[in-house]
């Protein structure tokens, strides 16, 4: 209970940051729309978005050592509330991990040399080497990959993209699940995944998706998001870096595989993807998303499960004779 406290107060303490004013990571112009000034805790964190290409990003970009602060002390306690990973967070991992390998499981091949991105607490990792493949990771989080490291014994470097000692072309497939947008620059991030990888190079990217109608329009933005991706910035940022979407993972969502191919400027798949975010950020304001009934089903919803739970825990804790 005292934890829950605390974590509350650490979500509602503004994240300070000196940032600078940075160009848009995919198509390089300047001009944008301001399309959010707080963040899901009402801090502030402006938003914009591209006028040439529709990408979303915090701008001004907090600095790279700013980042990295975060990261290595806040992330995992502010977002996560843990140092090393929960119970909760070690089962939902591992299902994530199960699901994963379904995901990619068309573009495998026997003997797959894979390294994921971002490993965590190495679910993904150990689950690939117990299926077989020779699999790596790279997490700049220690608590995390200590316990990676401890509790399956998988090889995991506590490194960033940046500092990762990996030889070019040691890959033939990597996956990265929720972390490019984490990144400062994940342009340059993906063209070292580009230069990891072999000649029959595969890569699994997985991100949020912003224009998601669903979700609450005040709790879009966070810190720790620097970039808000669509499957169109996604598939055009990755385009630009060399990768071509699988044929055969055809699916237009925020979870994509792509195959190696060359870096090009032909990249522009999706001319009016501005237009589409404009109208898209006019359309579900927090004014609309009130005035309809979604956040009262929800809270009914929340309040229902709340009270299946309080009676499931009563249940449980009745002495058995
Ligand atoms: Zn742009």
């Amino acid at each position: 209970m005292f934890e829950d406290i605390v974590s509350t107060f650490t979500r509602l303490r503004p994240t300070p940051f000196s940032g600078e004013v940075v160009p848009c990571n995919l198509c390089g112009s300047a001009e944008h729309d301001v399309v959010g000034r707080r963040d899901r805790y009402g801090n502030r964190l402006v938003n914009v978005l591209c006028k040439a290409c529709g990408l979303v990003f915090v701008n001004p970009m907090p600095t790279e050592e700013r980042v990295a602060d975060f990261y290595r002390e806040e992330y995992r306690t502010s977002y996560h509330n843990a140092y090393t990973p929960r119970k909760k967070a070690i089962l939902r991992a591992k299902k994530g991990a199960f699901l994963r390998h379904v995901h990619i499981a068309p573009v495998l091949k026997t003997g797959d040399r894979v390294l994921d991105v971002g490993s965590g607490g190495g679910e993904f990792v150990h689950y690939m080497c117990e299926k077989g493949f020779d699999a790596h990771g790279i997490d700049p989080n220690e608590g995390f990959v200590d316990y990676a490291r401890r509790t399956y014994g998988v090889p995991i470097q506590i490194a960033t993209w940046q500092t990762a000692r990996l030889k070019d072309e040691s890959f033939d497939v990597i996956t990265a699940n929720h972390v490019v947008e984490h990144f400062r620059d994940p342009y340059a991030a993906i063209r070292r995944f580009h230069s990891w990888l072999g000649p029959e190079g595969r890569m699994f990217l997985s991100v949020p998706s912003i224009a998601n109608p669903n979700r609450t329009p005040y709790g879009r933005f966070h810190f720790g998001h620097l970039y808000n991706f669509t499957y169109e910035t996604l598939a055009m940022l990755a385009r630009r870096a060399g990768f071509i979407q699988s044929e055969e993972t055809p699916e237009r969502s925020t979870a994509l595989i792509f195959n190696k191919a060359e870096p090009t400027e032909e990249w522009q798949l999706f001319p009016d993807h501005y237009a589409e975010m404009r109208d898209f950020f006019d359309t579900y304001t927090n004014r609309r998303y009130f005035l309809s009934p979604t956040p009262y089903f929800r809270w009914v919803h929340r309040m229902k499960r709340l009270g299946g739970d309080m009676i499931m825990a009563s249940v449980t804790r009745r002495p058995t004779k």
